[in-house]
């Protein structure tokens, strides 16, 4: 039976794909991606599939699952430490480790589901923190060198939920990243409003790593952005939208600004969309949006990708009649467009 895609996602969508690769070792990824790119066949690198939305024709090709495993801290001679992860070990759990052990710089981005290999794709971030602040290097196999190459951090071009690895997606498999993490019991100063007022205390200030994680999963879990199988509003891919850079001429009235370093502002899609008449919980039958969170787009239990993608078509056409700003999905479509 060919292995379907909705197992493999977070939004439980996806149809079938033709062949379907665990590699387990890092020998067997680049065995298995060699492979597909020899004979010639599609191949779409899957780690949790927190950020895919794939289409109900499935994939035709090889989707090769990265279940590579290893943490490895090198601890340095000025209190920090460098710690090399397998690209197929779970994000969160490495949050978790780095709580524990006294690692600084990534307790804010607790409860982000999917692999360690994904979060510099995309420049994983949330409240405040994001992965580009503490990656020192990823290494990489090249399909079109075919080879192994490793990026400096000042070399994988992050961006906002952006890299080098983003603008080129068929071309780099990331096997592993190394983090550089000062080592203490305080976090890093709390830099998000919200996060700062749920703990108490000023932006700025450095409280414990565990408070820190404690209070992010809590506030997560209220908006429904950590996976819960028994929550419908958590069978998403997270927020399906970016933030819009704009004009500042082109802001509408009253929405949320953030100045940027080009003379531009990042305002908030969650904001356009509810001021697009969109609110959470909006649409019927078998996709809506959360009923916690709006820009969260979600499976209600018998929905199909082309559901999904006609709410998510609804959504940017009327933010984009209101406020003739084009709202951008977040994640990957594999096989389908909006
Ligand atoms: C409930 C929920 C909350 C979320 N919250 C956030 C958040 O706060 N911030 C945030 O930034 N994101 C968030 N996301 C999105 C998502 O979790 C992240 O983007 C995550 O890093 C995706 O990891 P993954 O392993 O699931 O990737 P997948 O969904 O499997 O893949 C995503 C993309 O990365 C590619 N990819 C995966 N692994 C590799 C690899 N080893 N080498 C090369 N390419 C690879 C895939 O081919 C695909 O193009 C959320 C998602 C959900 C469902």
């Amino acid at each position: 039976m060919a292995e379907r895609l909705a197992d493999h996602t977070t939004l439980r969508l996806g149809g079938p794909a033709t062949r379907f690769v665990t590699a387990c070792t890092e020998d067997e990824l680049v065995a298995a991606v060699r492979a597909a790119d020899e004979a010639g066949e599609p191949l779409l690198v899957l780690g949790g599939g927190s950020n895919l939305v794939v289409a109900d024709e499935g994939f035709p090709g090889t989707v090769v699952r990265v279940a590579t495993r290893g943490i490895s801290p090198d601890v340095e001679g000025d209190g920090g430490v460098i710690v090399t992860v397998a690209a197929g070990e779970s994000w969160d759990d490495l949050v978790a480790r780095a709580v524990s052990s006294g690692w600084v710089g990534v307790e804010a981005l607790s409860g982000i589901p999917g692999s360690v290999g994904a979060t510099p794709i995309q420049n994983v971030g949330a409240y405040g923190q994001e992965v580009a602040q503490t990656i020192a290097s990823v290494r990489v196999w090249d399909r079109t060198l075919r080879g192994v190459r490793t990026f400096a951090n000042a070399d994988c071009g992050f961006g906002y939920r952006h890299s080098r690895f983003k603008a080129d997606p068929q071309r780099h498999v990331v096997l592993s990243v190394a983090f550089q993490f000062r080592q203490g019991s305080l976090g890093a100063p709390v830099e998000y409003a919200e996060l700062a007022r749920a703990l108490g205390v000023e932006r700025g200030v450095r409280v414990p790593l565990r408070d820190v994680r404690d209070t992010v999963l809590r506030l997560r879990a209220g908006k429904g952005m950590v996976l819960d199988a028994d929550d419908h509003d958590s069978w998403s891919a997270g927020s399906f939208f970016t933030n819009p850079f704009v004009d500042p001429a082109a802001l509408p009235d009253g929405a949320p600004a953030w100045p940027q370093p080009d003379g531009t502002v990042k305002t908030s899609a969650a904001w356009l969309i509810e001021h697009a008449g969109f609110a959470k919980g909006h649409g019927t039958g078998p996709v809506g949006l959360s009923t916690k969170h709006t820009l969260a787009l979600t499976n209600r239990g018998h929905a199909r990708t082309a559901d999904l993608l006609a709410l998510a078509r609804e959504v940017r056409d009327g933010v984009e009649a209101r406020f003739v700003i084009r709202l951008v999905n977040e994640p990957v479509l594999v096989g389908c467009e909006l």
